[in-house]
């Protein structure tokens, strides 16, 4: 008998698309079909939007012990609960402690850490180089339009929670829905700025927006002649495949934008958020062969996160299996330092270690450019682009030359994973001014 070569089975994993009825493993869940459980508005309506459903829909399969947890972390987190049955009965509810998934969408309160005494509710500045409501002017070409402040599912570690998913126990916040009034506003800046080309359609998520919503702004925003691309950013491929296979009202909007845009030469493309590998099954293989078909480039955006995608071995499957699905991976993202995420947070050594690890795994336009989104705005660098790294306490320093022509930006990395040493550093303010002073220091003085 011939020896079963293990390092073989796992070069092909990401080929494996798991297509059973795992949903029947959910006791409320047992007894629906799988015609049921492709429909969109089973999905949308059986959503779990309140702790007491987690309660109510697992029944004896969580323990009292982790339902209390997950009770607790709503009383932290600045995301409430919004969760589709198809990822919600894909988490491991046999070790619900370790599941990434459940990790990103249903937090417990035993987990949360300390923020950082640098966060921001809106850590990279959005707000600031906001020309008019709920667009991001930052970069000379290219622009971010936020529609919408509701999503499908709400990811507890949203980096503009201050806004998306309405207030929690944590915090108030103004969402505004999808308040179509102020979208003629966005319009007409983008006409009287010629040198804008690209325009990211975010959230909130795309896939909230009407079908009548998504052809407005396509046509609005594909007639204005300097715009050459559209991004149409929604976590919904990766979350809510079902509605790309059978909410057609919806499909057939997203494919007359992006013939409309063919027909002027122009490209209208999805940016989608996946992972970790456990968010891929043979549904969102059905869903991206639709989209494939029909002729539509699907790249992903994924954050990295501890426990989530941080492995060498988790973020190489990632990579190679949404590859294989057609969808390009683009970029993985540090994580923002924006408050209730600490203990999804890395450093920027994993990162840069990561980057090295994956890159030559799979065809280079299939590999990621990990990046950080700089604090204050200085926008998406490489991560390992900085000027200078103190990796013993943490710090990083970074330019962003045409951004912000002068400026010196810096980004922490959780405090927690440093030495005992530095983090007694970082409990003084004193030292902690002059740590970061000092690294400031050694990047003005190569200048
Ligand atoms: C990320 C981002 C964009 C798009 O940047 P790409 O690097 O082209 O993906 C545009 N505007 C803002 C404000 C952004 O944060």
């Amino acid at each position: 008998m011939s020896e079963v070569d293990h390092s073989k089975i796992r070069e092909l994993e990401h080929r494996n698309f798991r297509n059973d009825d795992f949903w029947k493993e959910i006791p409320a869940w047992a007894d629906v079909s799988r015609g049921e459980f492709a429909d969109h508005k089973w999905q949308l309506k059986n959503s779990i939007r309140k702790v007491e459903q987690v309660e109510k829909v697992l029944g004896s399969k969580i323990s009292k012990e982790h339902m209390d947890d997950i009770k607790a972390g709503q009383k932290i987190t600045p995301m409430n609960i919004r969760i589709t049955p198809y990822i919600f009965a894909l988490i491991d509810w046999r070790d619900p402690l370790s599941c990434p998934l459940r990790k990103q969408f249903l937090p417990m309160g035993s987990q949360f850490l300390e923020d950082h005494p640098y966060y921001q509710s809106d850590s990279l500045g959005e707000d600031v180089d906001s020309p008019v409501p709920m667009l991001t002017h930052r970069y000379p070409d290219k622009v971010l339009f936020l529609p919408t402040t509701i999503c499908p599912v709400y990811c507890s570690y949203c980096t503009r929670s201050r806004i998306i998913g309405g207030s929690t126990e944590s915090i108030e916040k103004e969402t505004y829905g999808a308040n179509q009034k102020k979208w003629d506003d966005v319009f007409e800046y983008l006409s009287n700025h010629p040198k804008v080309e690209d325009v990211v359609v975010s959230g909130g998520d795309a896939f909230m927006l009407t079908p009548k919503q998504i052809r407005y702004i396509g046509e609005n925003l594909l007639r204005i002649p300097h715009i050459r691309r559209i991004r149409l950013a929604t976590k919904g491929v990766a979350i809510f495949p079902q509605k790309v296979l059978t909410d057609d009202d919806w499909f057939e909007a997203v494919q007359d934008i992006h013939k409309l845009g063919r027909s002027f030469g122009k490209q209208v493309v999805i940016h989608t958020h996946f992972s970790c590998a456990k968010e891929i099954t043979k549904w969102s293989q059905m869903a991206m062969d639709r989209l494939f078909q029909a002729g539509i480039v699907v790249r992903n955006q994924a954050v990295l996160q501890e426990g989530v995608n941080n492995h060498v071995d988790e973020m190489v499957l990632l990579t190679r299996q949404v590859g294989y699905l057609n969808i390009q991976p683009y970029y993985v993202y540090m994580h923002d330092m924006v408050p209730g995420c600490e203990h999804f947070r890395t450093t920027l050594k994993e990162a840069e270690e990561l980057e090295k690890a994956v890159r030559g795994t799979t065809a280079g336009f299939n590999t990621p450019t990990f990046v950080c989104d700089l604090p204050g705005g200085g926008g998406k660098r490489h991560v390992a682009s900085y000027e200078y790294y103190d990796e013993e306490n943490g710090i990083s320093v970074w330019k962003a030359p045409h951004v912000k022509p002068g400026e010196l930006f810096t980004y922490f990395d959780p405090i927690h994973k440093l030495s005992a040493e530095a983090q007694a550093r970082w409990k003084d303010p004193q030292k902690r001014q002059e740590m970061i002073d000092a690294a400031i220091a050694v990047v003005k003085n190569q200048e």
